[in-house]
């Protein structure tokens, strides 16, 4: 771990569903969990993971201050991974799974990667753009539709989120 960059103590714990009952809050607990991994690494705590027939596919967190990449969203990482363990870039069937609304890059990458559903938990009305901002899935031409579900562990995730930017304030 990079020395220069001390982490914050993360008070969440992770939470452990029972794998019985593979629902959307199973799946959307995984990416809590990851976001969980994001803060212990010093980044902003988004997580994402990628599901088909029944298989988490691809497990990611948000990485961009680690790596200095602007694209190292937890998505963009997640829609990688799947694509390598399918063989494809059509991820025709899959599910995404992610902690917040996806910004105006993911969204487009959702769409671009032919996914069957997105869901995720805390709407962004300042930049998510698949209904919070604006809505990409919208477009009137466009012949590819997600089914989109939002809100699926709303209060858990935003409550993470909140308090990793409420000690980074209080910090700086
Ligand atoms: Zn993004």
């Amino acid at each position: 771990m990079d020395s220069s960059r001390p982490t914050l103590p993360c008070p969440f714990e992770k939470v452990f569903p029972s794998q019985l009952q593979r629902d959307d809050e199973f799946y959307m607990w995984q990416a809590y969990n990851l976001a969980i991994d994001a803060w212990r690494q010093d980044e902003v705590p988004i997580g994402a993971v990628i599901e088909l027939n029944g298989e988490i596919i691809a497990a990611a967190h948000n990485q961009r201050d680690s790596t200095r990449d602007p694209t190292a969203h937890a998505e963009i990482l997640a829609l990688g991974q799947a694509a390598k363990a399918v063989g494809d870039w059509r991820l025709t069937g899959a599910t995404l799974y992610v902690t917040k609304e996806p910004c105006p890059m993911c969204s487009g990458a959702t769409l671009m990667s032919r996914l069957k559903r997105v869901v995720y938990a805390v709407p962004d009305p300042k930049m998510g753009c698949l209904g919070g901002a604006t809505d990409l899935n919208g477009l009137p031409q466009s012949n590819h539709h997600l089914e989109i579900a939002r809100g699926v562990l709303e209060k858990p995730s935003l409550e993470l989120i909140r308090a990793y930017f409420k000690l980074k304030r209080l910090e700086d």
